[in-house]
């Protein structure tokens, strides 16, 4: 292997959770994974050790100018007691573009999903067993070198933490209530958009709480030029049934590329369902409701895979899509999707890694 990883673990192992009463994100393992990168030396020091706070610069330039980016996986336990990861080589090859957009040196793609192997390994009786429980799995890198000038870093730090995550629906799937953001943009042509990165994300904080404070549970974003064309829900790709078609917004640079929007795609084509990718406004969807040919709603994402949309608001007009119920199409793509990753339907497109 192109590096090694050197691996310290901890003395004083954590309690852990009650599977029970897992949330999102506020649980972490007993390790974590970094690599440094030097100019002139490339990644280097590869290793895993105990979780802790990480010592920063207060001039480190990611405190600043926001020089970072983030990737976002999922582990499952098989019944059969084993753990997977679902594409994780999609990950590392979105790692990449986004950190070429940030000026972020490359890394080794193949290095990467084994660095994520390691550290779950490592940590795997973490693996939550309660349906619909996992680990996820969040890969970022930080600019760390302490320097106030804008120009990329000459240092970074690549970091892989743990977080074992309850299931995003307790009761079940259950529709959710949109409001089409018609102010604040996300993202506009020649912008980061397409990167994962979370300057990307404080920006769109005030419109989910504008959302959150009008009884919705997310946004639905338009696009930045002429707020017409829809591109998003919240953090999630979004998927529109419309005289028996599946719509979604192409990849052109303003909507992150979801590896869950991949994976729905290929599953539509093996259904035959026709799949169109190409630009579309929030007046045909409101003018498909109108005329009844609008049947389904719903975003894709890893944290909830499928989340149906029960409700929509677009300035003053609300639309209640398919009676508020769960959509078939919906269903069979959780379905579908979450037995695949969990390893009870068959893998038939190379979409599971084993550890
Ligand atoms: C992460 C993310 C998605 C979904 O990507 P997946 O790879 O399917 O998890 C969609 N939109 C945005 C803005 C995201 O950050």
């Amino acid at each position: 292997m192109k590096y090694d990883i050197s691996i310290t673990k901890t003395a004083n192992p954590k309690a852990k959770p009650d599977p029970a009463t897992l949330d999102f994100g506020t649980v972490f393992t007993d390790h974590m994974f970094i690599m440094d990168y030097d100019e002139g030396r490339g990644w280097h020091d590869a290793r895993i050790v105990p979780y802790a706070p990480l010592a920063l610069d207060p001039a480190a330039a990611v405190l600043h100018y926001a020089q970072e980016m983030f990737e976002g996986l999922k582990t499952y336990l098989t019944k059969d007691g084993g753990v997977q990861l679902f594409r994780p080589d999609m990950n590392a090859k979105r790692t990449n573009r986004t950190n070429d957009r940030l000026c972020i040196p490359q890394i080794d793609e193949d290095f990467y999903v084994d660095a994520i192997k390691e550290l779950v390994r490592i940590d795997k009786d973490w693996v939550p067993d309660a349906a619909g429980t996992s680990i996820y799995i969040r890969p970022f890198i930080i600019a760390t070198e302490p320097f106030l000038g804008v120009r990329p870093a000459k240092s970074y730090q690549f970091i892989i933490i743990l977080s074992p995550v309850g299931s995003y629906y307790e009761g079940g799937l259950a529709p959710t209530k949109i409001f089409v953001e018609d102010e604040y943009v996300r993202a506009s042509l020649g912008g980061t958009g397409q990167a994962k990165i979370g300057g990307n994300y404080a920006s769109g904080l005030k419109s989910q709480e504008k959302a959150h404070a009008l009884g919705f549970a997310q946004v639905l974003w338009l696009d930045g030029n002429e707020r017409k064309y829809v591109e998003e829900i919240g953090t999630s790709n979004a998927f529109f049934v419309m005289g028996g078609e599946v719509y979604t917004a192409p990849l052109s640079g303003t909507i992150l590329p979801g590896i869950t929007r991949d994976s729905v795609i290929r599953l539509l084509a093996d259904w035959g369902i026709p799949v169109r990718e190409e630009r579309f406004t929030i007046e045909e969807v409101f003018a498909a409701h109108a005329d009844g040919a609008l049947s389904e709603v719903f975003a894709s994402g890893t944290a909830a895979v499928i989340s149906p949309v029960g409700e929509l608001r677009w300035t003053d007009k609300d639309i209640i899509i398919g009676n508020n119920e769960i959509g078939p199409l919906s269903q069979r793509l959780y379905d579908n999707l979450t037995g695949i990753q969990s390893g009870e339907l068959p893998d038939t497109h190379g979409w599971v890694v084993k550890l």
